[in-house]
């Protein structure tokens, strides 16, 4: 959840982040990560014992299995480097002293031209920024791009567990507020978001609302979703997904109002 989490596509790593310890066995300093484990495509590294956390670490292949059900996307079963601190200030260190481009936020997911990564640390939100980083992390190992806003959308979307996805989000009761208010955000606004700096609390709100209603609400708009990703998986060029979902769904704002009003 915002600030919780951010993804960086365009950062380049340097020979040096690598050399430290990331890929098992890639490095004689790997073996200084005091803990690690691999469960599904995650390899997780660790400054603290994980013994506590396998219940959250063995669910991670089970979000791969959730995601590919909710977007019918074809799995990528590329690795995923996970590293977790015990303390903010080590994971901050780490993150300066390697990813210096990196912005602030309490957890991170990075990918370039290799794996994806996701950083975290062991703080009050850490199964919600793991699960979060990690739909980011599962989402741009399947797709060759996504959108930032529906990126964003739909990492809020799984970062609760999987029985509070549908009526449960933190963000559901404000979201269903403002619609019977008639306040619909534009989903043309958050399409035309191209960097997080421009995505605050409000525009995460609005892309896990867009994400919930094509998810949860009509029909069409889940099959609109379910194609346009498809497309995008194909390399077909998908266009934008507000004039898909208004081609599909005319009256797009008052099947959205309706959507939540009936929560
Ligand atoms: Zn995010």
């Amino acid at each position: 959840m915002f600030p919780a989490s951010v993804s960086i596509r365009t950062l380049l790593l340097t020979a040096v982040a690598w050399s430290f310890g990331l890929p098992v066995g890639q490095s004689s300093r790997a073996a200084q990560w005091p803990d690690e484990y691999r469960i599904g495509q995650f390899i997780v590294h660790a400054d603290f014992p994980l013994a506590p956390h396998y219940d959250l670490l063995n669910s991670l292949p089970l979000l791969q299995t959730q995601l590919v059900e909710m977007l019918g996307i074809q799995p990528s079963h590329e690795v995923i480097y996970v590293f977790l601190f015990n303390r903010r200030s080590t994971y901050q260190a780490y993150l300066r002293e390697y990813f210096p481009e990196a912005p602030t936020r309490k957890a991170l997911f990075i990918k370039a031209r290799g794996p994806g990564m996701v950083f975290a640390y062991r703080g009050e939100d850490f199964e919600t920024d793991l699960r979060h980083e990690c739909a980011h992390a599962l989402l741009n190992a399947a797709l060759p791009m996504v959108p930032l806003w529906l990126d964003e959308g739909l990492a809020e979307y799984f970062e609760v567990p999987a029985a509070l996805r549908q009526r449960g989000s933190p963000h559901h009761r404000s979201v269903a507020w403002a619609a019977r208010l008639g306040r619909v955000p534009l989903i043309e606004e958050l399409e035309g978001m191209t960097d997080l700096d421009q995505m605050g609390r409000p525009q995460y709100r609005h892309a896990w609302a867009w994400t919930h209603f094509m998810l949860h609400g009509p029909p069409e708009a889940r099959e609109e979703l379910v194609r346009y990703l498809a497309d995008i998986q194909a390399l077909t060029p998908p266009g934008r997904l507000s004039r898909r979902l208004r081609h599909r769904i005319p009256d797009l704002e008052r099947a959205f109002a309706n959507h939540f009003r009936s929560w």
